[in-house]
């Protein structure tokens, strides 16, 4: 027998392994490792596929030559090492992250969380039944879409409000609806592509309807738009360019002026503004953005935005404007393809009206609280943070403060800094990527990001109840 195969005839068979990893995790939930609870709890067909995983990993060590002696592939020598390989793979795949990136809307770990209001909300919806389309008038059935059109008149001023599923279905609905087999002018320099590769023109041309570009990448004027109007014109379409920013030699024309225009040859202005805030973040010192109150006060005659950016709620897309064209999209069919379910609503409506008391709104929604947190109590929640962790780690890793900046992400300001303190850990048994690393392991996942080869947490995006779970993270990564 060649070394190869008494090698793989070592390995021990699956119901061996599959008693010895349960066994040694209830010994070890027995020392409240939730890992290992949850692995216990798991099912017996993703432990057994987490099982058949591991050893395929171990028989390609085998292969590769990394492993080279029987006595490598006993129960007892491979215990502790499958046993924290199964318990990782049994987990759910949606995990909860702490967020130490600084970045507030961070697409990649699900954008805002809610106030403390809508997850309420949330909660109720999710474990009773709702009016969600039901008439309390006449006790027969009703329609979601008139749910949040009184919150969205009175917040946004315009005179009637949809939701959907997010804003690229906004575009989609109102597109679809509007400009099919038509026109529609856009300015060269707002053809965008946003992340997780949307491209608005995509999206667009995806609804039969036909781009047309005017003006330069940095600079259109309204000749520019009022050339392109022509008997296959729908309508003329604003696009927040977001996550993208022209500098220097740059003309956009205002969107008053761009109403104006539109109006004058009986054509809509569809105004895209991506992140869509209903309160001015001038004062958090972060550039002027219109609000939606002020877009569709300067005539846009429909305002799109989504429901989890600067808004603070859950994943939608929000459409206001004039009654008669929020009629018209309630008529198009694709309506049912793109609705929001009654947790959407639920969250969206207690989030919404929170607004209607704009100092408790930016006290209450986290996305508004972390953009406008001051530099004081960003310096204070640092100082704690690193307290407990130098006490915590010490011997394992230096840690020490420096000034630098957050950023808000997802839409509107992305790439504004925002003055921060970071807690910088220096790990002295490892390189920071490599802590980096390790902390993606962990229950929840600890995310940071690498500054001069330091791995920094930001306290803007971490909560402050999970200051001590923080500590133990970082410390159980640096103690293994
Ligand atoms: C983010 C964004 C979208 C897409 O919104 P989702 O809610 O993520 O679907 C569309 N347009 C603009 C300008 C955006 O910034």
């Amino acid at each position: 027998m060649s070394n190869l195969q008494s090698l793989f005839q070592a390995i021990p068979s699956m119901d061996r392994c599959l008693s010895a990893v349960e066994e040694a995790a209830r010994q070890a939930a027995c020392d409240s490792s939730k890992p290992c609870q949850e692995l216990i709890q798991a099912p017996h067909l993703l432990v057994r596929e987490a099982l058949a995983a591991y050893w395929n990993r171990v028989r390609q060590d085998i292969r590769a030559g990394t492993i080279a002696q029987v006595r490598e592939l006993g129960l007892e020598a491979r215990l502790p090492h499958m046993l924290a390989f199964v318990c990782r793979a049994v987990q759910p795949r949606l995990r909860p992250v702490c967020n130490g990136t600084g970045v507030i809307i961070h697409t990649n770990t699900g954008r805002s969380l809610l106030a403390r209001e809508a997850q309420d909300a949330l909660l109720r919806a999710a474990s009773g039944n709702t009016t969600l389309e039901f008439n309390e008038a006449t006790g027969g059935r009703g329609s979601r879409n008139a749910l949040v059109s009184r919150l969205l008149q009175i917040l946004t001023g315009a005179e009637d409000g949809l939701v959907v599923n997010n804003n690229a279905a906004a575009v989609l609905l109102v597109l679809d609806t509007f400009c099919r087999n038509r026109e529609a002018v856009i300015s060269r320099g707002e053809l965008v592509e946003i992340g997780g590769s949307f491209r608005i023109p995509d999206v667009m041309e995806a609804t039969g309807v036909r781009l047309r570009e005017v003006g330069a990448t940095n600079r259109t004027h309204l000749e520019d738009y009022e050339r392109a109007i022509c008997d296959r014109t729908g309508a003329l379409v604003r696009v927040h360019t977001s996550n993208f920013r022209i500098i220097g030699f740059h003309t956009a024309v205002p969107t008053r002026d761009l109403a104006r225009l539109a109006h004058d040859h009986g054509l809509l202005l569809i105004n895209d503004l991506g992140s869509g805030s209903l309160v001015d973040l001038e004062r958090a010192g972060l550039p002027h953005e219109p609000t939606v109150q002020q877009s569709v006060a300067d005539g846009s005659d429909l305002v799109l935005f989504s429901g989890d950016k600067l808004l603070g709620g859950p994943q939608a897309g929000i459409i206001v404007g004039k009654k008669e064209l929020m009629a018209r999209l309630r008529e198009n069919p694709l309506l049912r393809a793109l609705r929001c379910d009654k947790l959407v609503y639920a969250a969206l409506e207690a989030t919404l009206r929170l607004y209607l008391k704009p100092q408790k709104a930016v006290q209450a929604i986290p996305t508004l609280r972390q953009i406008l947190m001051s530099a004081e109590e960003l310096s204070l929640r640092a100082e704690r943070l690193a307290s407990l962790l130098a006490t915590a780690c010490q011997g394992l890793c230096e840690v020490s403060l420096r000034a630098d900046s957050s950023r808000t992400g997802g839409g509107a300001f992305p790439e504004y800094p925002l003055p921060t303190t970071l807690v910088v850990l220096k790990p002295l048994s490892c390189s920071a990527e490599q802590l980096k690393q390790r902390l993606l392991g962990t229950s929840p996942l600890l995310l940071g990001r690498i500054e001069q080869d330091a791995f920094c947490l930001d306290p803007r995006t971490l909560n402050e109840e999970d200051f001590d779970l923080i500590v133990r993270l970082v410390h159980k990564v640096l103690q293994d």
